[in-house]
């Protein structure tokens, strides 16, 4: 997908969000209900593990050895996740990140931000940064 494409499907997103954003439209009701979306989708990954069993997660302490350089240092670092999502889990996880984007959305038309830009000033930022953005 081309920037200019993504840029246009971002746009449409917003767009859409605000023509169907009507009951909770306060940014208060924003806020409160993408926070609620957040833990949803934490809480479908977890249940991933819990209930389903189709992903599990062996952690312990990330071990980068000490002569490791920064930019290698992301072959030594573990996500804790074993196996893969099953198609229900998939669609749960998928369901409640799209809830996530659609109030992520409207709190962006809130607040008069383009979401194609945010995305735009990011891509920028992580290029620039490379190694060094370590989050
Ligand atoms: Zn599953």
């Amino acid at each position: 997908m081309e920037p200019e494409d993504a840029h246009s499907v971002l746009d449409a997103f917003q767009g859409t969000v605000d023509d169907v954003l009507i009951r909770h439209r306060s940014i208060l009701d924003v806020l409160t209900k993408l926070h609620e979306a957040q833990a949803r989708l934490a809480r479908a990954a977890a249940t991933a593990v819990t209930v389903c069993g189709c992903i599990s997660v062996h952690a312990d302490r990330q071990r980068i050895p000490p002569d490791a350089d920064l930019a290698s240092a992301h072959l030594y670092v573990r996500s804790h996740v074993d196996g893969n999502l099953c198609d229900r889990c998939r669609e749960t996880v998928e369901t409640e990140m799209g809830e996530v984007l659609f109030y992520q959305g409207a709190l962006a038309n809130l607040l008069g931000v383009r979401l194609a830009d945010v995305l735009d000033q990011e891509l920028d930022r992580l290029r620039m940064l490379g190694v060094f953005h370590l989050s």
